[in-house]
């Protein structure tokens, strides 16, 4: 949490769960206490997995949550149901202006509080949000080759994203993790590359499987790398050993010779559902269960037609009551999500 997590200044917490606090749990007695939050749905990078080259359509500024409506929800997940994580995501968070302001605000809630950046900002961001109160940070990166970076993202921008994970290390975010979103026939002859980076840098590298969430939806099974392939490849260069999981969706494996963790996440072959806590909010104020839900929740209306903070747990609450146990990629009657990724937050 901000308090312990070492951050730049001593941080006052304003907010703290309150007696009336209950756990938020659904059908399957999941109890739910981590909000991912999209701040924006825009981004400077175009990465191939995630977004079309041209063509987005963003929303209208005045449909995007303002600083105080994200604070006012990220109350009521404390407050009324004892949440204790929040992450910032998007699009690019670093590009909706002002984003320290907006840690600043949250880190005054008694949670462990984390950004998902591309880093390209982070050489000069990375202290200010540190000063503000980010207590995590979790950086992407697919290639460690120059022109594949390129080829990956659409943009030249490889030392600028090394530059700003060398400086979230200096600015003392511990640990950094870098994910990998790993793309058979893309990156996949990097993976030992990625582990000798992580271990070379002191960050922790989470490989990702590759989901159907792309804006383009040219996702196919066949493009996925399994985490057990994966960890293989890792183990045969530099031996592992397994750690206790816990509710992180991340499989986390420690170097046997002291060098560190590595983690793999894999949303695919090995979905951890049942131990999902999250929810979502896009950037345009709607709420989902998951991040493969085919409903939402509208959140910026019950905001800005005066819904009290009642309304706004109730509408959580029910939301989340409607779960569903899990995303089942792999059934013939998985029905892909409309929004993708860069839209959903995550
Ligand atoms: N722009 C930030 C970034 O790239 O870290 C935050 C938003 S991005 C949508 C959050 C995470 O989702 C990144 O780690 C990205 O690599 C991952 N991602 C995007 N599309 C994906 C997909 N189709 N499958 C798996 N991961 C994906
Ligand atoms: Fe932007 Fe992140 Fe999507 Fe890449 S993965 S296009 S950086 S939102």
């Amino acid at each position: 949490m901000g308090q312990v997590g070492g951050a730049a200044r001593s941080l006052v917490r304003v907010s703290d769960p309150g007696p009336t606090s209950r756990p938020l749990a659904d059908r399957f007695g999941r109890v739910h206490r981590d909000l991912r939050i999209s701040v924006t749905d825009r981004c400077n990078f175009r990465c191939t997995y995630c977004m079309p080259a041209e063509g987005m359509d963003w929303h209208p500024r005045d449909h995007l949550l303002t600083f105080e409506e994200l604070r006012r929800v990220a109350t009521v997940c404390v407050e009324r149901f004892g949440f204790d994580s929040i992450r910032l995501t998007g699009g690019e968070p670093t590009v909706r202006a002002g984003l320290p302001v907006l840690v600043e605000q949250l880190a005054a809630l008694p949670v462990d509080l984390s950004l998902t950046t591309n880093g390209s900002t982070l050489a000069a961001q990375a202290g200010p949000l540190r000063s503000a109160g980010l207590d995590r940070l979790n950086i992407s990166l697919d290639s460690l080759r120059a022109d594949r970076f390129e080829a990956l993202t659409r943009r030249d921008e490889l030392p600028r994203v090394l530059d700003g994970i060398r400086a979230a290390v200096a600015a003392g975010f511990d640990p950094v993790k870098v994910n990998v979103v790993v793309v058979r026939g893309v990156n996949d002859d990097e993976i030992v590359d990625f582990a000798r980076f992580g271990r070379d840098e002191g960050v922790t590298v989470r490989f990702i499987e590759f989901m159907p969430l792309d804006a383009e939806q040219r996702w196919s099974h066949e493009q996925v790398v399994p985490s057990a392939e994966i960890v293989a490849a890792i183990d045969s260069v530099f031996p592992t050993e397994p750690v206790q999981r816990g509710s992180d969706p991340a499989e986390r494996h420690r170097y046997l010779d002291g060098g560190g963790e590595v983690g793999v996440i894999g949303t695919v072959t090995e979905p951890f559902c049942s131990s999902c806590d999250r929810v979502r909010l896009t950037a345009d104020g709607q709420l989902r269960a998951c991040l493969f839900a085919t409903d939402e929740t509208d959140l910026r209306a019950l905001l800005r037609e005066g819904g009290s903070d009642d309304d706004l747990a109730d509408a959580i609450a029910r939301t989340v009551g409607a779960k569903w146990a899990g995303h089942g990629i792999s059934n013939v009657t998985f029905t892909r999500p409309a929004r993708s990724m860069s839209e959903i937050g995550g």
